[in-house]
Protein backbone atom coordinates (compact mmCIF):
# COMPACT_ATOMS: atom_id res chain seq x y z
CA UNK A 1 0.00 0.00 0.00
CA UNK A 2 1.40 3.41 -0.53
CA UNK A 3 1.89 6.61 0.92
CA UNK A 4 -1.29 8.05 -0.69
CA UNK A 5 -4.01 5.24 0.06
CA UNK A 6 -2.50 4.88 3.45
CA UNK A 7 -3.47 8.96 3.80
CA UNK A 8 -6.27 8.72 2.28
CA UNK A 9 -8.11 6.00 4.52
CA UNK A 10 -7.74 8.18 7.98
CA UNK A 11 -8.58 11.16 5.73
CA UNK A 12 -10.74 10.82 3.10
CA UNK A 13 -10.45 13.42 0.40
CA UNK A 14 -13.55 14.16 -1.15
CA UNK A 15 -13.53 14.93 -4.76
CA UNK A 16 -16.65 17.26 -5.82
CA UNK A 17 -17.59 16.62 -9.28
CA UNK A 18 -19.23 19.27 -11.16
CA UNK A 19 -20.89 18.43 -14.48
CA UNK A 20 -23.70 20.49 -16.61
CA UNK A 21 -25.59 17.40 -17.18
CA UNK A 22 -25.48 13.93 -15.94
CA UNK A 23 -27.16 10.77 -16.96
CA UNK A 24 -28.34 9.32 -13.47
CA UNK A 25 -31.32 7.00 -14.58
CA UNK A 26 -33.26 6.83 -17.66
CA UNK A 27 -36.64 8.61 -15.50
CA UNK A 28 -34.26 11.58 -14.90
CA UNK A 29 -33.86 13.53 -17.97
CA UNK A 30 -31.16 15.89 -17.18
CA UNK A 31 -28.81 14.81 -19.73
CA UNK A 32 -28.25 14.82 -23.37
CA UNK A 33 -25.70 13.04 -24.68
CA UNK A 34 -22.32 11.40 -24.31
CA UNK A 35 -21.15 14.09 -21.78
CA UNK A 36 -23.92 13.73 -19.31
CA UNK A 37 -23.43 9.61 -19.69
CA UNK A 38 -19.86 10.18 -19.09
CA UNK A 39 -20.23 12.08 -15.76
CA UNK A 40 -23.23 9.37 -14.71
CA UNK A 41 -20.87 6.63 -15.67
CA UNK A 42 -17.86 8.17 -13.30
CA UNK A 43 -20.21 8.73 -10.48
CA UNK A 44 -21.43 5.18 -11.16
CA UNK A 45 -17.73 3.73 -11.46
CA UNK A 46 -16.77 5.90 -8.08
CA UNK A 47 -19.69 4.60 -6.29
CA UNK A 48 -18.37 1.25 -6.85
CA UNK A 49 -14.95 1.75 -6.04
CA UNK A 50 -15.87 3.46 -2.89
CA UNK A 51 -13.99 7.17 -3.98
CA UNK A 52 -15.56 9.53 -1.93
CA UNK A 53 -16.99 11.60 -3.98
CA UNK A 54 -20.31 14.38 -4.57
CA UNK A 55 -22.00 14.79 -7.89
CA UNK A 56 -23.30 18.49 -8.56
CA UNK A 57 -25.41 19.48 -11.29
CA UNK A 58 -28.69 21.57 -12.39
CA UNK A 59 -32.17 20.16 -11.76
CA UNK A 60 -33.99 20.73 -15.21
CA UNK A 61 -37.46 20.21 -14.89
CA UNK A 62 -38.13 20.18 -18.20
CA UNK A 63 -35.38 18.39 -18.97
CA UNK A 64 -33.27 18.35 -22.41
CA UNK A 65 -36.55 17.52 -24.97
CA UNK A 66 -38.80 15.44 -26.25
CA UNK A 67 -38.52 14.15 -29.77
CA UNK A 68 -41.01 14.31 -32.06
CA UNK A 69 -40.58 13.21 -35.79
CA UNK A 70 -43.11 13.55 -38.22
CA UNK A 71 -43.26 10.70 -41.51
CA UNK A 72 -40.88 13.10 -43.50
CA UNK A 73 -38.41 13.35 -40.46
CA UNK A 74 -39.24 17.26 -39.61
CA UNK A 75 -38.35 17.01 -35.94
CA UNK A 76 -40.83 19.25 -33.28
CA UNK A 77 -39.67 18.96 -29.58
CA UNK A 78 -41.63 19.57 -26.28
CA UNK A 79 -40.53 20.31 -22.66
CA UNK A 80 -39.24 16.39 -21.02
CA UNK A 81 -41.51 17.15 -17.90
CA UNK A 82 -40.55 14.83 -15.12
CA UNK A 83 -41.17 15.09 -11.12
CA UNK A 84 -38.30 15.66 -9.04
CA UNK A 85 -40.41 14.74 -6.07
CA UNK A 86 -41.10 11.15 -6.74
CA UNK A 87 -37.42 10.31 -7.52
CA UNK A 88 -34.99 12.63 -5.64
CA UNK A 89 -34.78 14.25 -2.13
CA UNK A 90 -35.41 17.61 -1.41
CA UNK A 91 -32.25 19.57 1.14
CA UNK A 92 -32.99 21.63 3.67
CA UNK A 93 -30.06 24.45 2.74
CA UNK A 94 -30.88 27.09 1.14
CA UNK A 95 -28.00 29.31 -0.55
CA UNK A 96 -27.85 32.22 -2.51
CA UNK A 97 -25.93 33.42 -5.68
CA UNK A 98 -26.01 37.24 -7.02
CA UNK A 99 -27.31 37.40 -10.83
CA UNK A 100 -27.56 40.99 -11.99
CA UNK A 101 -27.60 42.30 -8.79
CA UNK A 102 -30.50 40.17 -7.64
CA UNK A 103 -29.82 37.37 -5.11
CA UNK A 104 -31.32 34.28 -6.60
CA UNK A 105 -31.74 31.39 -3.72
CA UNK A 106 -31.07 27.99 -4.83
CA UNK A 107 -31.69 24.92 -3.38
CA UNK A 108 -30.80 21.13 -4.40
CA UNK A 109 -32.36 17.80 -4.12
CA UNK A 110 -30.37 14.60 -3.90
CA UNK A 111 -30.03 11.70 -5.77
CA UNK A 112 -28.31 8.80 -4.54
CA UNK A 113 -26.03 6.64 -6.74
CA UNK A 114 -25.53 3.22 -5.03
CA UNK A 115 -22.21 1.01 -5.82
CA UNK A 116 -21.96 -2.37 -6.45
CA UNK A 117 -20.53 -2.97 -2.77
CA UNK A 118 -23.21 -0.38 -0.88
CA UNK A 119 -20.97 2.36 -1.45
CA UNK A 120 -22.74 5.19 -2.50
CA UNK A 121 -22.15 8.65 -4.08
CA UNK A 122 -24.82 11.56 -3.68
CA UNK A 123 -25.48 13.77 -6.32
CA UNK A 124 -27.16 17.30 -5.91
CA UNK A 125 -29.29 18.66 -8.27
CA UNK A 126 -29.56 22.20 -7.98
CA UNK A 127 -33.12 24.25 -8.17
CA UNK A 128 -34.04 27.39 -8.48
CA UNK A 129 -37.82 27.52 -8.92
CA UNK A 130 -38.65 28.83 -5.35
CA UNK A 131 -41.09 31.34 -4.72
CA UNK A 132 -38.81 33.91 -3.58
CA UNK A 133 -37.42 33.70 -6.97
CA UNK A 134 -38.68 36.36 -10.13
CA UNK A 135 -40.52 34.09 -12.55
CA UNK A 136 -37.51 34.26 -15.03
CA UNK A 137 -35.17 33.43 -12.02
CA UNK A 138 -37.33 30.61 -11.48
CA UNK A 139 -36.88 28.80 -14.83
CA UNK A 140 -32.83 29.28 -14.56
CA UNK A 141 -33.08 25.47 -13.79
CA UNK A 142 -35.76 24.52 -16.40
CA UNK A 143 -34.14 23.61 -19.33
CA UNK A 144 -30.34 21.64 -20.47
CA UNK A 145 -29.00 23.31 -23.31
CA UNK A 146 -32.24 25.80 -23.83
CA UNK A 147 -32.27 29.22 -24.39
CA UNK A 148 -29.34 31.98 -25.31
CA UNK A 149 -26.12 33.00 -24.51
CA UNK A 150 -27.30 35.41 -21.10
CA UNK A 151 -29.71 32.29 -20.36
CA UNK A 152 -26.37 29.79 -20.43
CA UNK A 153 -24.34 32.24 -18.51
CA UNK A 154 -26.59 32.45 -15.81
CA UNK A 155 -26.61 28.63 -15.58
CA UNK A 156 -23.38 28.60 -15.11
CA UNK A 157 -23.36 30.89 -12.49
CA UNK A 158 -26.17 28.60 -10.84
CA UNK A 159 -23.84 25.61 -11.55
CA UNK A 160 -20.32 26.75 -10.40
CA UNK A 161 -20.79 29.88 -7.89
CA UNK A 162 -23.96 28.12 -6.51
CA UNK A 163 -22.64 24.50 -6.20
CA UNK A 164 -19.76 25.33 -4.62
CA UNK A 165 -21.51 27.00 -2.12
CA UNK A 166 -24.30 24.54 -1.63
CA UNK A 167 -21.36 22.14 -0.95
CA UNK A 168 -20.41 24.19 1.99
CA UNK A 169 -23.92 24.53 3.67
CA UNK A 170 -24.68 20.74 2.95
CA UNK A 171 -21.22 20.32 5.38
CA UNK A 172 -18.86 19.48 2.24
CA UNK A 173 -15.84 21.41 4.23
CA UNK A 174 -13.21 18.91 3.09
CA UNK A 175 -13.33 19.38 -0.51
CA UNK A 176 -9.61 17.97 -1.60
CA UNK A 177 -10.15 18.09 -5.61
CA UNK A 178 -12.95 20.10 -7.96
CA UNK A 179 -13.10 18.25 -11.36
CA UNK A 180 -15.01 20.11 -13.88
CA UNK A 181 -16.27 17.94 -16.54
CA UNK A 182 -16.13 20.46 -19.24
CA UNK A 183 -15.57 24.56 -18.95
CA UNK A 184 -19.48 25.12 -17.77
CA UNK A 185 -19.00 24.95 -13.82
CA UNK A 186 -15.98 27.13 -14.10
CA UNK A 187 -17.00 29.94 -12.47
CA UNK A 188 -16.52 28.05 -9.25
CA UNK A 189 -13.26 28.64 -9.58
CA UNK A 190 -14.30 32.25 -8.36
CA UNK A 191 -16.33 31.20 -4.98
CA UNK A 192 -12.53 29.07 -3.98
CA UNK A 193 -10.60 32.72 -4.87
CA UNK A 194 -13.11 34.10 -2.44
CA UNK A 195 -13.08 31.73 -0.25
CA UNK A 196 -8.81 31.47 -0.12
CA UNK A 197 -8.83 35.12 -0.10
CA UNK A 198 -10.69 35.04 3.65
CA UNK A 199 -13.83 36.01 1.90
CA UNK A 200 -12.60 39.50 1.83
CA UNK A 201 -14.08 39.67 -1.90
CA UNK A 202 -12.76 39.49 -4.89
CA UNK A 203 -10.39 42.30 -5.22
CA UNK A 204 -6.50 42.09 -5.05
CA UNK A 205 -6.54 38.68 -5.21
CA UNK A 206 -2.76 37.18 -4.49
CA UNK A 207 -0.49 34.76 -6.38
CA UNK A 208 -0.69 32.78 -3.14
CA UNK A 209 -4.47 32.74 -3.50
CA UNK A 210 -4.54 31.79 -6.84
CA UNK A 211 -1.74 28.98 -6.60
CA UNK A 212 -3.88 27.78 -3.69
CA UNK A 213 -7.17 27.10 -5.92
CA UNK A 214 -5.16 25.84 -9.22
CA UNK A 215 -3.85 23.25 -6.63
CA UNK A 216 -7.80 21.94 -5.61
CA UNK A 217 -8.90 22.11 -9.16
CA UNK A 218 -8.81 19.09 -12.31
CA UNK A 219 -10.38 19.93 -15.66
CA UNK A 220 -11.25 17.56 -17.96
CA UNK A 221 -12.25 19.20 -21.61
CA UNK A 222 -14.22 17.20 -24.36
CA UNK A 223 -14.26 19.45 -26.73
CA UNK A 224 -11.68 19.14 -29.87
CA UNK A 225 -13.24 21.99 -31.78
CA UNK A 226 -12.68 25.87 -30.55
CA UNK A 227 -16.94 26.45 -31.71
CA UNK A 228 -17.61 24.07 -29.24
CA UNK A 229 -16.38 26.14 -26.39
CA UNK A 230 -18.56 28.36 -24.09
CA UNK A 231 -17.44 32.17 -24.71
CA UNK A 232 -19.34 35.13 -23.18
CA UNK A 233 -18.73 38.88 -24.07
CA UNK A 234 -17.38 40.90 -20.90
CA UNK A 235 -20.21 43.40 -21.30
CA UNK A 236 -22.37 40.44 -20.48
CA UNK A 237 -20.20 38.94 -18.14
CA UNK A 238 -19.92 41.99 -16.22
CA UNK A 239 -24.03 42.79 -16.47
CA UNK A 240 -24.34 39.23 -14.92
CA UNK A 241 -21.59 38.94 -12.11
CA UNK A 242 -21.01 42.71 -11.46
CA UNK A 243 -17.55 44.11 -11.46
CA UNK A 244 -15.60 42.89 -8.89
CA UNK A 245 -15.75 39.28 -10.08
CA UNK A 246 -15.22 40.42 -13.97
CA UNK A 247 -12.23 42.44 -12.45
CA UNK A 248 -10.80 39.74 -11.11
CA UNK A 249 -11.36 37.31 -14.17
CA UNK A 250 -9.40 40.12 -15.97
CA UNK A 251 -7.10 40.27 -13.73
CA UNK A 252 -6.10 36.42 -13.97
CA UNK A 253 -6.11 36.29 -17.44
CA UNK A 254 -9.68 34.49 -18.27
CA UNK A 255 -10.54 37.26 -20.90
CA UNK A 256 -9.25 37.48 -24.52
CA UNK A 257 -10.21 39.56 -27.28
CA UNK A 258 -12.80 40.38 -24.62
CA UNK A 259 -14.34 37.49 -24.13
CA UNK A 260 -14.66 34.97 -21.16
CA UNK A 261 -13.38 31.68 -22.65
CA UNK A 262 -14.78 29.10 -20.12
CA UNK A 263 -12.20 26.21 -21.42
CA UNK A 264 -9.61 29.07 -20.61
CA UNK A 265 -10.58 29.67 -17.34
CA UNK A 266 -10.67 25.96 -16.39
CA UNK A 267 -7.48 25.51 -17.57
CA UNK A 268 -6.21 28.74 -15.93
CA UNK A 269 -6.78 27.15 -12.35
CA UNK A 270 -6.44 23.33 -12.97
CA UNK A 271 -3.67 21.49 -11.40
CA UNK A 272 -4.45 18.49 -13.70
CA UNK A 273 -5.60 18.62 -17.06
CA UNK A 274 -6.90 16.19 -19.51
CA UNK A 275 -8.09 15.02 -23.12
CA UNK A 276 -10.61 12.05 -23.17
CA UNK A 277 -8.73 9.83 -25.75
CA UNK A 278 -4.76 10.22 -26.63
CA UNK A 279 -5.68 11.73 -29.93
CA UNK A 280 -7.88 14.23 -28.05
CA UNK A 281 -4.92 14.94 -26.28
CA UNK A 282 -2.76 15.64 -29.08
CA UNK A 283 -5.37 17.91 -30.48
CA UNK A 284 -5.75 19.90 -27.41
CA UNK A 285 -2.06 20.34 -26.87
CA UNK A 286 -2.26 21.71 -30.28
CA UNK A 287 -5.16 23.78 -29.22
CA UNK A 288 -3.57 24.96 -25.95
CA UNK A 289 0.04 24.74 -26.22
CA UNK A 290 1.14 26.30 -23.08
CA UNK A 291 -0.72 24.08 -20.68
CA UNK A 292 -0.13 20.33 -19.48
CA UNK A 293 -2.43 18.49 -21.27
CA UNK A 294 -2.83 14.74 -20.35
CA UNK A 295 -5.19 11.89 -21.91
CA UNK A 296 -7.85 9.84 -19.75
CA UNK A 297 -9.53 8.06 -22.20
CA UNK A 298 -13.20 7.54 -21.68
CA UNK A 299 -15.57 4.76 -20.78
CA UNK A 300 -18.52 3.08 -20.16
CA UNK A 301 -20.14 1.57 -16.82
CA UNK A 302 -20.09 -1.98 -17.82
CA UNK A 303 -23.33 -3.28 -15.67
CA UNK A 304 -25.35 -0.57 -16.70
CA UNK A 305 -24.59 -0.60 -20.66
CA UNK A 306 -24.39 -5.04 -20.80
CA UNK A 307 -27.34 -6.33 -22.16
CA UNK A 308 -29.65 -9.15 -19.58
CA UNK A 309 -28.50 -12.08 -22.21
CA UNK A 310 -24.65 -10.91 -21.98
CA UNK A 311 -25.36 -9.83 -18.28
CA UNK A 312 -25.92 -13.77 -17.42
CA UNK A 313 -23.24 -15.11 -19.93
CA UNK A 314 -20.85 -13.19 -17.52
CA UNK A 315 -22.26 -14.05 -14.56
CA UNK A 316 -21.71 -17.25 -15.23
CA UNK A 317 -17.99 -17.49 -16.06
CA UNK A 318 -16.78 -15.31 -13.96
CA UNK A 319 -19.09 -13.34 -11.43
CA UNK A 320 -16.57 -11.09 -10.57
CA UNK A 321 -17.09 -8.94 -13.76
CA UNK A 322 -19.40 -7.06 -11.49
CA UNK A 323 -16.90 -5.97 -9.27
CA UNK A 324 -13.89 -5.91 -10.91
CA UNK A 325 -14.08 -4.95 -15.18
CA UNK A 326 -10.97 -6.87 -15.78
CA UNK A 327 -12.70 -9.98 -15.55
CA UNK A 328 -14.52 -9.19 -19.21
CA UNK A 329 -10.88 -10.16 -20.11
CA UNK A 330 -11.69 -14.16 -19.56
CA UNK A 331 -14.51 -14.05 -22.06
CA UNK A 332 -11.54 -15.21 -24.28
CA UNK A 333 -11.84 -19.01 -23.16
CA UNK A 334 -16.28 -18.93 -23.68
CA UNK A 335 -17.65 -20.72 -26.72
CA UNK A 336 -18.25 -19.06 -29.81
CA UNK A 337 -21.64 -20.37 -29.18
CA UNK A 338 -22.25 -18.81 -25.97
CA UNK A 339 -21.55 -15.36 -27.83
CA UNK A 340 -24.05 -15.57 -30.65
CA UNK A 341 -26.72 -17.39 -28.62
CA UNK A 342 -26.37 -14.22 -25.91
CA UNK A 343 -26.27 -11.85 -29.16
CA UNK A 344 -29.15 -13.90 -30.82
CA UNK A 345 -30.91 -12.89 -28.00
CA UNK A 346 -30.21 -9.15 -27.32
CA UNK A 347 -30.92 -8.76 -30.87
CA UNK A 348 -34.32 -10.11 -30.83
CA UNK A 349 -35.15 -8.00 -27.75
CA UNK A 350 -33.76 -5.30 -30.01
CA UNK A 351 -36.71 -5.92 -33.11
CA UNK A 352 -39.23 -6.88 -30.39
CA UNK A 353 -38.63 -2.68 -29.94
CA UNK A 354 -38.25 -1.36 -33.12
CA UNK A 355 -41.63 -3.25 -33.74
CA UNK A 356 -43.22 -1.66 -31.28
CA UNK A 357 -42.40 1.68 -31.16
CA UNK A 358 -41.84 2.09 -34.98
CA UNK A 359 -44.28 -0.76 -36.05
CA UNK A 360 -41.61 -2.06 -38.83
CA UNK A 361 -40.64 -5.76 -38.70
CA UNK A 362 -37.10 -6.20 -39.01
CA UNK A 363 -35.52 -9.93 -40.36
CA UNK A 364 -33.68 -11.36 -37.60
CA UNK A 365 -31.54 -13.15 -39.99
CA UNK A 366 -30.37 -10.04 -41.86
CA UNK A 367 -27.15 -8.41 -40.60
CA UNK A 368 -28.58 -5.13 -39.06
CA UNK A 369 -25.91 -1.67 -39.01
CA UNK A 370 -27.12 0.44 -36.14
CA UNK A 371 -26.10 4.28 -35.84
CA UNK A 372 -27.55 6.43 -32.87
CA UNK A 373 -25.82 9.62 -31.45
CA UNK A 374 -26.78 13.47 -31.73
CA UNK A 375 -27.93 14.17 -34.62
CA UNK A 376 -24.94 17.25 -35.59
CA UNK A 377 -22.95 18.05 -38.52
CA UNK A 378 -19.57 16.29 -37.80
CA UNK A 379 -21.03 12.78 -37.13
CA UNK A 380 -22.15 12.65 -40.82
CA UNK A 381 -24.95 10.16 -40.56
CA UNK A 382 -25.61 10.13 -44.29
CA UNK A 383 -22.35 9.07 -44.91
CA UNK A 384 -23.47 5.67 -45.66
CA UNK A 385 -25.40 6.85 -48.09
CA UNK A 386 -23.50 9.01 -50.27
CA UNK A 387 -23.71 6.94 -53.41
CA UNK A 388 -26.95 4.39 -53.02
CA UNK A 389 -26.75 2.90 -56.18
CA UNK A 390 -23.35 1.19 -54.85
CA UNK A 391 -25.20 0.04 -51.59
CA UNK A 392 -28.10 -1.24 -53.47
CA UNK A 393 -25.27 -3.31 -55.03
CA UNK A 394 -24.08 -4.62 -51.86
CA UNK A 395 -27.38 -5.59 -50.84
CA UNK A 396 -28.59 -7.30 -53.52
CA UNK A 397 -24.85 -9.04 -54.51
CA UNK A 398 -23.33 -9.59 -51.47
CA UNK A 399 -25.47 -9.80 -48.74
CA UNK A 400 -28.83 -8.09 -47.67
CA UNK A 401 -28.47 -5.51 -44.48
CA UNK A 402 -30.80 -3.35 -42.70
CA UNK A 403 -30.50 -0.54 -40.74
CA UNK A 404 -31.31 1.33 -37.68
CA UNK A 405 -30.78 5.02 -36.55
CA UNK A 406 -31.78 7.01 -34.22
CA UNK A 407 -30.69 10.40 -32.42
CA UNK A 408 -31.80 13.94 -31.60
CA UNK A 409 -31.26 17.32 -32.86
CA UNK A 410 -30.88 20.29 -30.19
CA UNK A 411 -33.36 22.77 -31.09
CA UNK A 412 -31.20 25.00 -32.90
CA UNK A 413 -29.19 22.85 -34.84
CA UNK A 414 -30.59 23.36 -38.58
CA UNK A 415 -27.97 21.20 -39.47
CA UNK A 416 -28.81 18.27 -37.73
CA UNK A 417 -32.84 18.55 -38.39
CA UNK A 418 -31.85 18.66 -41.67
CA UNK A 419 -29.48 15.35 -41.22
CA UNK A 420 -32.63 13.37 -39.85
CA UNK A 421 -35.06 14.63 -42.77
CA UNK A 422 -32.39 12.91 -45.14
CA UNK A 423 -32.55 9.77 -43.88
CA UNK A 424 -35.83 10.10 -43.93
CA UNK A 425 -35.48 10.54 -47.74
CA UNK A 426 -33.27 7.84 -48.23
CA UNK A 427 -35.09 4.73 -46.30
CA UNK A 428 -37.94 6.27 -48.89
CA UNK A 429 -35.88 5.64 -51.65
CA UNK A 430 -34.11 2.59 -50.18
CA UNK A 431 -37.39 0.61 -49.21
CA UNK A 432 -37.82 -2.28 -51.97
CA UNK A 433 -33.55 -2.68 -51.52
CA UNK A 434 -32.96 -2.27 -47.60
CA UNK A 435 -34.82 -1.04 -44.82
CA UNK A 436 -33.90 1.69 -42.82
CA UNK A 437 -35.71 2.78 -40.11
CA UNK A 438 -35.00 5.99 -37.68
CA UNK A 439 -36.15 5.36 -34.32
CA UNK A 440 -37.54 8.79 -31.94
CA UNK A 441 -36.40 9.94 -28.61
CA UNK A 442 -33.18 8.47 -28.48
CA UNK A 443 -31.87 8.29 -25.43
CA UNK A 444 -30.46 5.62 -22.56
CA UNK A 445 -32.79 2.93 -22.50
CA UNK A 446 -33.12 2.70 -26.43
CA UNK A 447 -28.97 3.76 -26.43
CA UNK A 448 -28.87 -0.05 -24.35
CA UNK A 449 -31.10 -1.90 -26.71
CA UNK A 450 -29.03 -0.22 -29.96
CA UNK A 451 -25.63 -0.49 -29.20
CA UNK A 452 -26.42 -4.93 -28.30
CA UNK A 453 -28.87 -5.71 -30.42
CA UNK A 454 -27.34 -4.86 -33.41
CA UNK A 455 -24.76 -6.40 -35.27
CA UNK A 456 -22.69 -3.98 -36.44
CA UNK A 457 -22.09 -0.66 -35.02
CA UNK A 458 -21.62 2.13 -37.74
CA UNK A 459 -19.65 5.87 -36.77
CA UNK A 460 -18.83 8.06 -39.19
CA UNK A 461 -17.19 11.12 -37.53
CA UNK A 462 -15.27 13.94 -39.20
CA UNK A 463 -12.05 13.82 -38.12
CA UNK A 464 -11.09 14.92 -35.98
CA UNK A 465 -14.12 16.43 -33.68
CA UNK A 466 -14.94 13.15 -32.35
CA UNK A 467 -13.24 13.84 -28.75
CA UNK A 468 -13.14 10.58 -27.71
CA UNK A 469 -17.28 8.94 -28.68
CA UNK A 470 -18.61 6.39 -26.25
CA UNK A 471 -21.45 4.89 -27.98
CA UNK A 472 -19.27 1.96 -29.56
CA UNK A 473 -17.75 0.99 -25.95
CA UNK A 474 -21.38 0.16 -25.14
CA UNK A 475 -21.35 -2.03 -28.24
CA UNK A 476 -18.14 -3.59 -27.13
CA UNK A 477 -19.37 -5.08 -23.90
CA UNK A 478 -21.91 -6.73 -26.17
CA UNK A 479 -20.14 -7.99 -28.06
CA UNK A 480 -20.65 -5.66 -31.15
CA UNK A 481 -17.68 -4.45 -33.30
CA UNK A 482 -17.64 -1.17 -34.54
CA UNK A 483 -16.87 0.20 -38.39
CA UNK A 484 -15.40 3.38 -37.74
CA UNK A 485 -13.89 6.10 -38.49
CA UNK A 486 -9.96 6.28 -36.56
CA UNK A 487 -11.44 9.09 -34.31
CA UNK A 488 -11.33 9.63 -30.94
CA UNK A 489 -11.28 6.24 -28.60
CA UNK A 490 -10.90 4.06 -31.98
CA UNK A 491 -7.57 5.27 -33.37
CA UNK A 492 -6.49 3.66 -29.77
CA UNK A 493 -9.16 0.55 -29.46
CA UNK A 494 -8.97 -0.45 -33.12
CA UNK A 495 -7.29 -3.38 -34.00
CA UNK A 496 -8.29 -3.82 -37.84
CA UNK A 497 -10.25 -7.56 -38.46
CA UNK A 498 -9.63 -8.00 -34.17
CA UNK A 499 -11.81 -5.73 -32.61
CA UNK A 500 -13.57 -4.19 -35.52
CA UNK A 501 -12.95 -1.92 -39.00
CA UNK A 502 -11.61 1.12 -39.66
CA UNK A 503 -13.11 3.54 -42.23
CA UNK A 504 -10.08 4.74 -44.10
CA UNK A 505 -6.66 4.21 -43.07
CA UNK A 506 -4.87 7.22 -42.55
CA UNK A 507 -3.91 7.82 -38.62
CA UNK A 508 -4.00 11.62 -40.27
CA UNK A 509 -6.00 13.67 -37.89
CA UNK A 510 -7.97 15.27 -41.08
CA UNK A 511 -10.75 13.39 -42.85
CA UNK A 512 -10.77 13.13 -46.28
CA UNK A 513 -14.71 12.43 -47.22
CA UNK A 514 -14.13 11.28 -50.49
CA UNK A 515 -11.44 8.68 -49.03
CA UNK A 516 -14.02 7.83 -46.14
CA UNK A 517 -16.62 6.95 -48.52
CA UNK A 518 -14.95 4.61 -50.51
CA UNK A 519 -13.22 2.55 -47.62
CA UNK A 520 -16.56 2.81 -45.57
CA UNK A 521 -18.20 0.91 -48.92
CA UNK A 522 -14.76 -1.41 -49.50
CA UNK A 523 -15.06 -2.19 -45.97
CA UNK A 524 -18.51 -3.55 -45.93
CA UNK A 525 -18.41 -5.00 -49.82
CA UNK A 526 -15.71 -6.92 -49.18
CA UNK A 527 -14.64 -7.68 -46.01
CA UNK A 528 -17.32 -7.15 -43.36
CA UNK A 529 -20.60 -8.39 -44.99
CA UNK A 530 -18.79 -11.41 -46.57
CA UNK A 531 -17.30 -12.49 -43.40
CA UNK A 532 -21.11 -12.06 -41.39
CA UNK A 533 -22.55 -14.50 -44.20
CA UNK A 534 -20.34 -16.84 -45.18
CA UNK A 535 -17.55 -16.95 -42.27
CA UNK A 536 -19.86 -16.83 -39.19
CA UNK A 537 -17.41 -17.75 -36.70
CA UNK A 538 -14.58 -15.51 -37.94
CA UNK A 539 -17.64 -12.42 -37.37
CA UNK A 540 -18.41 -14.15 -33.74
CA UNK A 541 -14.42 -14.47 -32.87
CA UNK A 542 -14.45 -10.36 -33.82
CA UNK A 543 -17.56 -10.21 -31.22
CA UNK A 544 -15.23 -11.90 -29.02
CA UNK A 545 -12.57 -10.14 -28.89
CA UNK A 546 -14.24 -6.79 -28.59
CA UNK A 547 -15.11 -7.89 -25.36
CA UNK A 548 -11.73 -9.07 -24.56
CA UNK A 549 -9.55 -6.82 -25.57
CA UNK A 550 -11.95 -3.28 -25.73
CA UNK A 551 -14.51 -3.70 -23.31
CA UNK A 552 -12.29 -5.00 -20.77
CA UNK A 553 -10.44 -1.58 -21.11
CA UNK A 554 -12.99 0.79 -22.19
CA UNK A 555 -15.00 0.76 -19.34
CA UNK A 556 -15.40 3.08 -16.82
CA UNK A 557 -13.95 1.60 -13.60
CA UNK A 558 -10.59 1.71 -15.28
CA UNK A 559 -11.41 5.17 -16.29
CA UNK A 560 -12.59 6.32 -12.31
CA UNK A 561 -9.49 4.24 -11.19
CA UNK A 562 -6.87 6.62 -13.91
CA UNK A 563 -8.62 9.81 -12.92
CA UNK A 564 -7.84 8.47 -8.83
CA UNK A 565 -4.27 7.53 -9.49
CA UNK A 566 -3.46 10.51 -12.30
CA UNK A 567 -5.71 13.56 -10.96
CA UNK A 568 -7.05 13.00 -7.36
CA UNK A 569 -3.85 11.49 -5.59
CA UNK A 570 -0.58 13.03 -6.82
CA UNK A 571 -1.53 16.28 -6.83
CA UNK A 572 2.07 17.46 -7.30
CA UNK A 573 2.87 15.24 -10.14
CA UNK A 574 0.75 16.76 -12.59
CA UNK A 575 3.01 16.51 -15.50
CA UNK A 576 4.62 19.40 -17.01
C1 LIG B 1 -23.64 6.81 -25.10
C2 LIG B 1 -24.62 7.83 -25.51
C3 LIG B 1 -24.19 8.94 -26.25
C4 LIG B 1 -22.75 9.13 -26.67
O1 LIG B 1 -22.42 8.33 -27.77
P1 LIG B 1 -21.32 8.80 -28.82
O2 LIG B 1 -20.78 7.55 -29.38
O3 LIG B 1 -20.28 9.52 -28.02
O4 LIG B 1 -21.98 9.66 -29.80
C5 LIG B 1 -25.13 9.88 -26.63
N1 LIG B 1 -26.43 9.76 -26.29
C6 LIG B 1 -26.87 8.71 -25.59
C7 LIG B 1 -28.32 8.63 -25.25
C8 LIG B 1 -26.00 7.71 -25.17
O5 LIG B 1 -26.45 6.67 -24.45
Amino acid sequence: MNKHTSDMMVHPPTVAYFSMEVGLDPAVPTYSGGLGMLAGDTLRSASDLAIPMVGVTLLYRKGYFRQHLDAQGNQTESPAVWSPEKLLEPMQPRVSVSIEGRKVQVRAWRYVVHGVAGDNVPVFLLDTALPENSPWDQTLTDYLYGGDDHYRLCQEVVLGLGGAAMLLALGYMRVQTYHMNEGHSALLTLALLEEHHERKGLHNVTKADREAVHHRCVFTTHTPVPAGMDKFPMDMVRKVLGDEPTNALQAVGAFQDGVLNMTHLALIFSRYINGVSMRHEEISRSMFPNYPINSITNGVHAVTWTSMPFQRLYDHHFPEWRHDSLYLRYVISCSLDLIREAHIEAKRDLLAEVEKRAGMKLDPKLMTIGFARRATAYKRADLLFSDLERLKRIARQVGPFQVIYGGKAHPRDEGGKALIRRIFQVANTLRDTIKVVYLEEYDMALAKYLCSGVDLWLNTPQKPDEASGTSGMKAALNGVPSLSILDGWWVEGHVEGVTGWSIGESDKPESDPSKDIASLYDKLEKVIVPMFYQQPDAYTSVMRLAIALNASFYNSQRMTFQYMENAYLHTDQAKA
